[in-house]
């Protein structure tokens, strides 16, 4: 059996048309929605990131504005900054791109950002709004794979979901997201015995360890739907070629470049799945999506409040 692909990239096309109307419609009563990026000092990963959710604002009609305080900010001066953000009217979403240098406190800052403009669903209380079951904004990556599921058609209700890890920004929303999708959830970390087990009674895995192809066939139940979340940058040959073996091309491209990418999941998970969201490809144009869409959010949902405080019909 070879599994269906899960084209992320197509999905993600598809929301951008579906947004695109909605930022015309916006602007059309007035409203230019905006975005600000935070990306302090100079860690290459940082910048290209930042760079491609500026480029991704640029595509779609978004204003968007990028500060670049230097690698030697203090936390005092990095919260004055974004403080500053939260009051400009024009700022509809913030995102503070991670890691932050080390003297400076992530989470003061995280916590820091008005949660009417947390376009990363990562302030406390966004979190507690998902697990109330309220609209809120909600991380990107977990969001995105909910748009994956639902927009490929995979059952959710009464399905088993295995999610594998339970970080913050991925793990933990994605499982509360599957639960309100009526989903039987459970969540795997790494204490968890018999993860393999665990994982092969799951109609649906969701994998976002960081942990370079562990999730290998005998993980999957035949026909299990598989997403993949992890992004592992693999630069030891020999790795490469035991991982990519079956895929010569993968090879090909890593004597080319001195670097592939791979999942949490070995690509020979293909022969088992049912549906399998690729690396690259798959999760990860979704995550720059859901910024957009929950940006476009805030402003509708900011925006609307103002007017409804003003007392205007809308
Ligand atoms: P974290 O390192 O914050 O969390 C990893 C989680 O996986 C932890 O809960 C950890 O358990 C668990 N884990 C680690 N090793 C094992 C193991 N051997 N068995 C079972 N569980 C394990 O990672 P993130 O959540 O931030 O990211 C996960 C992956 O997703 C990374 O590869 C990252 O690059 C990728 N990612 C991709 C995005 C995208 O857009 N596609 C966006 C965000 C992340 P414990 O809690 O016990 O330590």
């Amino acid at each position: 059996m070879t599994a269906r692909i899960l084209n992320g990239v197509a999905i993600r096309d598809q929301i951008y048309a579906e947004l695109q109307s909605e930022i015309a419609s916006l602007a059309a009563g007035g409203v230019r929605s905006g975005l600000a990026a935070v990306l302090v000092g100079d860690n290459p990963a940082s910048k290209l990131y930042v760079n491609s959710k500026i480029a991704a604002c640029g595509k779609l009609g978004l204003e968007s504005f990028l500060l670049t305080p230097p690698a030697t900010i203090t936390t005092e001066e990095l919260l004055g900054a974004v403080d500053e953000l939260n009051r400009r009217d024009d700022v509809d979403g913030i995102l503070v791109q991670m890691p932050l240098p080390k003297q400076v406190d992530s989470k003061r800052i995280l916590d820091a950002v008005d949660p009417a403009k947390d376009v990363d669903g990562f302030h406390p209380e966004n979190v507690g709004r998902l697990v109330a079951g309220r609209p809120s904004l909600v991380a990107c990556t977990p969001a995105g794979v909910m748009e994956i599921l639902r927009r490929s058609g995979i059952a959710i209700e009464g399905a088993n979901a295995v999610v594998m890890g339970r970080s913050d920004i991925v793990g933990k929303p994605m499982a509360i997201l599957l639960v309100h999708a009526n989903a039987t959830v459970t969540i795997c970390h790494s204490k968890t015995r018999e993860l393999k087990e665990v994982a092969r009674r799951a109609d649906i895995v969701v994998a976002a360890m960081g942990r370079a192809a562990m999730v290998t066939p005998d993980y999957i139940r035949p026909g299990a739907t598989v997403i993949d979340v992890g992004q592992n940058v693999i630069t030891d040959a020999a790795e490469a070629e035991r991982i990519f073996a079956k895929f010569p091309e993968k090879i090909a491209g890593f004597h080319k470049k001195g670097s592939v990418l791979v999942g949490d999941c070995h690509p020979d998970v293909v022969e088992t799945a049912g549906a399998f969201t690729p690396v690259p490809g798959g999760v990860g144009p979704l995550t720059i999506a859901m910024l957009m869409s929950n940006t476009v959010r805030a402003a509708r949902m900011r925006r609307g409040r103002a007017a409804e405080a003003a007392g205007v019909e809308r």
